[in-house]
């Protein structure tokens, strides 16, 4: 027997990622392909490197796209500059922080682990003390956008400590990098990575990835080598480097195209009317979703626009509902991880996913579930809520 054609379901993908795919990302893919060293697909990478030091907002030479998801940009990042015997203060608050504290001891490091309740920051003043006790200290790394809780981690503390302790700053922008600033040059980060399936609306398989000089450097002057031959940054450099473009691994060729094209629409749109619109939606979306009775896990001004986490009340199956709304409607939230299991709900509002529609749409749906089940007795509040701050906004 010969299986059929394979046709996705039409989704409404409001979860942790991947979020929608404009149709023009989507075309990039279905084009016929280059050779990874034909001139022409060389001047592509040339490109995106350009794109994505906008996005990253740095002149850091070393900006490229590594091969793999966001995961392979935090391995690329530890594994580059930790040896066997470095100290590294890592922020965790959260499940990405736990991932990162996991990749330094596996590269032999010595993960300092500066904790914080899930859906909370890191305290600047801990991770001063870290810095003060542990002796010299290799780097410090922490999670800009939290996307197991929500919550957005302020930066300039803690890029000032590493600037006086003498330590590399790491930051994961996976979920933020293109729908909050991230200013890697203004706040001197040394190394930064994300993913492509996030608020770049590209399909997963990518990872934007930026290195300051100071971070080569330390790259450079290791004592053994980087312990990933796929991830050693010093041999990709000889690819995307103009002049030498020695083969290393084959490209993902399509991927870049769609990379390239995600791009090219977060350039036009421009980033300050991005970032608008992710903090425009989320507002109405939390406005409708304070009307269900469901309130952000972070506190105010902690709270992510692109990844809404909201408490669950105990009496709704939170589970449930979620499995309900993806059949019924075609609608795809998160849950709770680790400690948040059958909590909380993680609506993340992405690139193309953070829209008017996909937000009234979701809300509508939660309303109808929700007064099937009899936990709301007036109908329509919540997307009147949105629908306010919608009009606010356009008046
Ligand atoms: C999604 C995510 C990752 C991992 O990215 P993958 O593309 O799933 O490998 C890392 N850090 C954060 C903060 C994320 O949200």
């Amino acid at each position: 027997m010969v299986l059929r054609d394979f046709t996705p379901p039409s989704r409404l993908l409001l979860g942790p990622g991947p979020s929608l795919v404009h149709p023009r990302v989507l075309h990039a893919l279905s084009l016929p392909l280059l050779g990874h060293l034909d001139p022409v697909f060389l001047r592509l990478m040339d490109e995106i490197q350009t794109l994505l030091r906008g996005v990253f907002q740095t002149h850091n030479r070393f900006t490229i796209a590594v091969s793999g998801t966001g995961s392979a940009g935090m391995e690329a990042s530890i594994v580059n500059l930790v040896e066997p015997g470095d100290a590294v203060i890592v922020g965790v608050n959260g499940v990405f922080g736990t991932r990162l504290a996991a990749v330094v001891e596996r590269c032999g490091g010595k993960a300092v682990r500066v904790e914080a309740p899930w859906g909370t920051c890191i305290d600047p003043a801990a991770v001063e003390q870290a810095l003060r006790r542990s002796g010299p200290v290799k780097a410090v790394a922490v999670v800009h956008a939290e996307t197991s809780t929500g919550v957005w981690q302020p930066l300039d503390e803690i890029a000032g400590l590493c600037r006086r302790y003498d330590a590399l700053f790491v930051v994961d922008a996976v979920t933020s990098l293109g729908g909050v600033p991230v200013e890697v040059d203004r706040l001197g980060i040394d190394v930064c990575y994300s993913g492509t399936q996030k608020c770049l609306s590209c399909p997963p398989g990518l990872a934007p990835f930026t290195m300051s000089e100071r971070a080569l450097a330390a790259a450079k002057q290791r004592r053994i080598p980087c312990q990933s031959w796929y991830l050693d940054m010093a041999l990709i450099a000889e690819y995307w480097a103009e002049g030498t473009r020695a083969y290393h691994h084959t490209a993902p060729v399509s991927m870049l195209y769609a990379l390239r094209e995600a791009l090219r629409l977060v350039e036009e749109e421009g980033l300050p009317a991005r970032f608008a619109r992710h903090r425009l939606n989320s507002d109405a979306l939390l406005a409708g979703l304070e009307a269900l009775g469901l309130l952000p896990l972070p506190a105010v001004g902690r709270r992510l626009p692109m990844l809404n986490c909201v408490t669950v009340p105990p009496h709704i199956p939170e589970a449930e509902v979620r499995a309900q709304l993806l059949a019924e409607y075609g609608i795809e939230i998160g849950g709770g991880l680790g400690p948040l299991k059958g909590t909380v709900w993680r609506i993340g509002l992405m690139g193309e996913s953070a829209a008017e529609a996909p937000v009234l749409t979701l809300l509508n749906a939660l309303e109808a579930l929700f007064t099937r089940y009899g936990w709301l007795t007036t109908p329509g509040r919540a997307l009147q809520a949105a629908s306010g701050v919608y009009g606010q906004a356009n008046s």
